[in-house]
């Protein structure tokens, strides 16, 4: 039977003041990188994230890339990062002339691995990026400690984490500064965006600076620096403070989804792990990454398929950056990003989903993984 309709991995909830906002853009013609909505759309993050200041930016890539280079990365640094993340986090670090240093991820959260920092520590390393990966803060306390024992910065990548808390502290406010993305498939968005938080002023000038092409603010039309046109259009600011206004209602949408996904795959415990909260954890729920246990001899691939063709979209679990030709060594490995890669699935997790519709997921699994199960006994 063909299923009738399709379940997106990911999906924006925009049912709040954006329709509004964006045509007051379009009303009073203030539609390009001035007006009053970026003001407004920076000075609410920042308060979101508890930081003094946000830095508005065109994607979370630049957000990443100017971050770092307020934060001193240049040529011939090394700056650590997990291999198990998106591309963008090593990128940015390469835009600087650094070379990412990749650490492997510890497997009870799939975050950068506290315990394997110090071991890729070499006098050229300049800071540390942690990222909040699929919504779950990194373990911050022992990642800033080696920081601040060795002189490195730390930098968040909180792209996928917003509103996620680490031991009471919201994400955004953990180290020297943090950068967020408001692409269409993340927690908020603005289609297109990024967002740098800090409390530090000096980093938060030099990185408006470095955002919009370098002028000096005191004197137009001097530029003292090199600098980039990173900026964000007030239009998507517009869409931002909407979607910010009603953010506390998009994490809560995903808590009941995550919590619906945790009762109806309990029955798959010896099939799938589900995503682990730390008691020091609250998870923001960007993604729903499963893992398939090896000893259920299913291949994430196949069950992808097959998935799909219950017209449910799934996404495997970053490859490994260690892996991609850009930054491929031979002879590297990090056995748990590669296991979790090998072997994760990221469920559709969304605003949007209903009760059903994860009941429907599960049931899907629950069939395909009896399936296998019955294929491996014959075998
Ligand atoms: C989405 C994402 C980015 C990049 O954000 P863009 O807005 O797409 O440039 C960076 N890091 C991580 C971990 C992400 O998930």
């Amino acid at each position: 039977m063909k299923p009738t309709k399709r379940i997106p991995v990911a999906h924006p909830l925009l049912n709040g003041n954006e329709k509004q906002y964006v045509l007051d853009c379009l009303d009073s013609s203030w539609i390009s990188s001035a007006g009053k909505y970026i003001g407004l759309f920076e000075e609410k993050f920042a308060r979101f994230c508890s930081t003094r200041h946000a830095v508005s930016c065109n994607n979370g890539t630049s957000a990443l890339h100017i971050a770092l280079l307020a934060l001193g990365a240049g040529e011939g640094d090394e700056v650590i990062v997990p291999t198990l993340t998106f591309i963008s986090t090593a990128n940015a670090v390469r835009y600087c002339g650094a070379t990412p240093v990749f650490v492997d991820s510890e497997p009870r959260t799939m975050n950068l691995d506290p315990a394997r920092i110090a071991g890729a520590i070499t006098p050229r390393t300049k800071g540390i990026v942690a990222v909040h990966l699929y919504g779950h803060p990194a373990d911050m306390d022992p990642i800033c400690a080696i920081a601040r024992e060795r002189n490195l910065f730390v930098l968040e990548d909180a792209a996928e984490a917003h509103g996620a808390l680490y031991k009471g502290r919201r994400t955004g406010s953990l180290g020297g500064a943090a950068t967020f993305s408001f692409f269409g498939n993340k927690i908020i968005t603005t289609g297109e965006g990024g967002m740098v938080t800090t409390s530090d002023g000096r980093l938060e000038q030099q990185m408006r600076l470095l955002k919009g092409q370098g002028m000096d603010p005191d004197r137009r039309y001097w530029f003292p620096m090199v600098g980039y046109n990173y900026r964000m259009t007030n239009i998507e600011a517009a869409l931002g403070l909407a979607q910010l206004e009603q953010v506390e209602h998009h994490m809560a949408a995903r808590q009941t989804v995550a919590g619906w996904y945790r009762e109806a795959l309990a029955p798959l415990r010896d099939v799938l792990t589900l995503p682990l909260v730390e008691p020091w954890a609250h998870h923001a729920f960007w993604s729903y990454p499963v893992v398939l246990k090896p000893e259920s001899r299913i291949r994430a691939g196949a069950l992808m398929a097959a998935l799909d063709g219950d017209g449910i979209e799934t996404r495997p679990v970053f490859i490994p950056l260690h892996t991609m030709p850009p930054y491929y060594r031979q002879g590297e490995h990090h056995p748990v990003a590669e296991h979790l890669a090998a072997n994760g699935i990221s469920l559709p997790m969304h605003g949007l989903l209903t009760r059903d519709d994860v009941d429907y997921i599960a049931g899907r699994l629950a069939c395909h993984s009896a399936l296998r199960a019955t294929a491996n006994s014959l075998r």
